[in-house]
């Protein structure tokens, strides 16, 4: 049996992945310090036995017994909000953090995966973006702190991959989306769903001209577990190129929610990209891969597991308290 280490594994992403490799056959062991995680994510994995969780601070060494063939280093706030709330700990899990995942990986002589981000072209001025382009970040933003941390996550990873021969892989992760997005993380979908099940009005930042590309959790699965496997090194964008405008997309969420409420607009976030639409040849040319859920199906899957949420946690207002994590 092989074993995969899979970090961020109560998150959103990460749960899907510890349920992806338990049904092709591996032993997944979960790590996660539940800073932007959720415990209820891996509740119906507690008694299986191909799975064994660790709560760990992966930005603090990693010490693990068992022999490791894999290793998926999905560990980070994802959220704007998160990120702007927690800054130095995003700074840290993608720079410590993937230089202790390198380590072990060393160690182990395990390959190494790690979820790198669309948000590494920053407000891109390449339409659509494909892997060569080098990118438009604010290193100083709000958002910098996210971004240049993923940007020095590939650049730490591709030395380890070209002074040590570690076997690596990179995903470059454009919006993705589905059951067990926290309601209140503030991303778009579950803001909207969240506001429309509340009867409240829709909040748009900016003039909502501003696109996205969004893929359902299924595909953006399927693409890591290929490129996983496949033998290709260098950065490969996952996502689902049908772009749409935050505005038209506030628009398609009253009609799938049948919600009566209205669009309202509130200001644009600092550096909040202006467009983004992953150009995805790439993993169509060496994965053989490409989104099939489109985004009516995917979104009526995602807007039942909300609405099915206990009464009182939809209208859960405040956003995640990080206190506990935050050293005073
Ligand atoms: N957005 C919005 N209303 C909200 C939340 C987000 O209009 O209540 C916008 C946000 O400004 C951005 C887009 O939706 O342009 C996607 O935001 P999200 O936080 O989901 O992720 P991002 O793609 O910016 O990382």
């Amino acid at each position: 049996m092989k074993n995969v280490l899979i970090t961020g594994a109560a998150g959103f992403l990460g749960s899907h992945l510890c349920d992806r490799f338990i049904k092709e056959g591996f032993y997944v062991i979960g790590m996660d310090n539940y800073i932007t995680g959720d415990k209820r994510n891996l509740e119906h994995l507690s008694s299986n036995p191909s799975f064994e969780f660790i709560e760990h601070d992966v930005t603090k060494h990693i010490s693990i017994d068992k022999k490791l063939d894999y290793i998926l280093h999905f560990a980070s706030p994802a959220s704007p909000i998160d990120y702007l709330k927690i800054p130095i700990q995003t700074l840290k899990v993608g720079s410590l953090g993937t230089h202790n995942l390198l380590g072990l990986a060393k160690a182990k002589k395990a390959r190494l995966l790690i979820a790198s981000t669309s948000e590494v072209y920053g407000d891109p001025l390449v339409h659509p973006q494909t892997e060569d382009y080098y990118g438009n970040v604010n290193t100083i933003g709000p958002r910098g702190v996210y971004d240049e941390a993923k940007r020095f996550q590939e650049s730490i990873t591709m030395a380890y991959h070209r002074f040590h021969g570690l076997e690596t892989r990179i995903v470059r992760i454009f919006n993705t989306y589905g059951p067990r997005m926290r309601l209140n993380d503030g991303r778009v979908i579950p803001a909207f769903m969240g506001q429309a099940l509340r009867g409240e009005d829709l909040t748009v930042f900016g003039d909502g001209s501003q696109t996205r590309s969004f893929c359902y959790v299924d595909d953006q699965v399927e693409g890591i577990y290929k490129l996983l496997f496949s033998d290709y090194s260098y950065p490969v964008n996952i996502g689902n190129p049908a772009e749409i405008s935050i505005k038209d997309f506030a628009k398609e969420i009253i009609k799938l929610t049948g919600t009566q409420q209205k669009i309202i607009y509130k200001n644009l976030p600092v550096d909040d990209p202006l467009q983004r639409q992953p150009d995805i040849s790439l993993a169509k040319k060496i994965l053989n891969w490409e989104p099939k859920v489109d985004r009516t199906e995917g979104m009526l899957k995602t807007f039942n597991f909300f609405k099915d949420l206990p009464e009182d946690e939809l209208h859960k207002r405040e956003h995640k308290d990080f206190s506990n994590h935050i050293k005073k």
